[in-house]
């Protein structure tokens, strides 16, 4: 099946959307230079994202097979669509997030279409350490040693912050990817570890999109917006 029957996220704008086909060639794979009634071929597709309007362009291995009448010919075999151009996710990130996680996170979104697994690990570990950093008492019974397993954090989290729904929901769900929860910072990794691209995906959009906007965005936006009413006042005493 084809990205562009399923729909991808566009790397440009992160939203969901299928492309539509602006337009398609079929290069024959004729290694000798002789294009023959059929063979191997590649198509490559140029579709553009409906949401940003930015150009997409795909490549993926076929066969191909000459009709009698036309110039060109029936394509089949086409199986896994590769986006080639842009070839990695061009994460916009505010600029309230603080340097050092937001290329935390480009990196974990960079990888996501190559290896979701490495993805989702590195995603784990940026979870940890905003979790870790900006979400913890120290006066829990559970400390920040005791905490060995990234289970252990979001327990932490669900204890000791209350209200934050969306964030609590969302973090249940990660406990329930495979032995992801379990993983800790000084055990190995298990053999079998495998992260399927959806699981990859929720998590690093679940840190992008609700975390980073808890930790980071909305804090400063109201800091933002004190200091603004701050000097109004100050201006309005000297007009008195
Ligand atoms: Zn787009």
């Amino acid at each position: 099946m084809s990205y562009l029957e399923v729909g991808i996220t566009c790397p440009y704008c992160q939203m969901l959307t299928q492309p539509t086909i602006k337009h398609r060639s079929t290069i024959p794979l004729a290694l000798d230079g002789v294009v023959r009634e059929k063979g191997d071929c590649m198509l490559f597709t140029v579709a553009q994202c409906p949401n940003c309007a930015n150009l997409l362009y795909f490549a993926v291995k076929g066969f191909y097979k000459k009709v009698r009448g036309r110039r060109g010919g029936e394509t089949g075999g086409l199986n896994n669509q590769r986006l080639i151009y842009p070839s990695y996710m061009q994460l916009q990130l505010d600029h309230r997030v603080p340097p050092a996680f937001a290329r935390a996170a480009k990196e974990a979104y960079t990888c996501l279409d190559i290896s979701p697994t490495a993805s989702a690990l590195l995603s784990v570990r940026l979870l940890r350490r905003v979790l870790r950093t900006f979400f913890t008492k120290e006066s829990s019974e559970r400390n920040r040693e005791e905490r060995v397993t990234l289970s252990d954090d979001i327990d932490h989290f669900l204890i000791h912050y209350s209200g934050a729904r969306i964030l609590k929901r969302s973090l249940e769900k990660i406990r329930e990817f495979g032995s992801l929860a379990a993983l800790s910072n000084t055990g190995g990794l298990p053999e079998d570890l495998e992260v399927c691209r959806e699981e990859a995906r929720f998590i690093i959009e679940f840190i992008v999109n609700e975390l980073f906007s808890f930790a980071f965005i909305l804090p400063r936006k109201q800091q933002e917006m004190e200091a603004m009413l701050n000097r109004a006042a100050r201006n309005y005493e000297f007009v008195e």
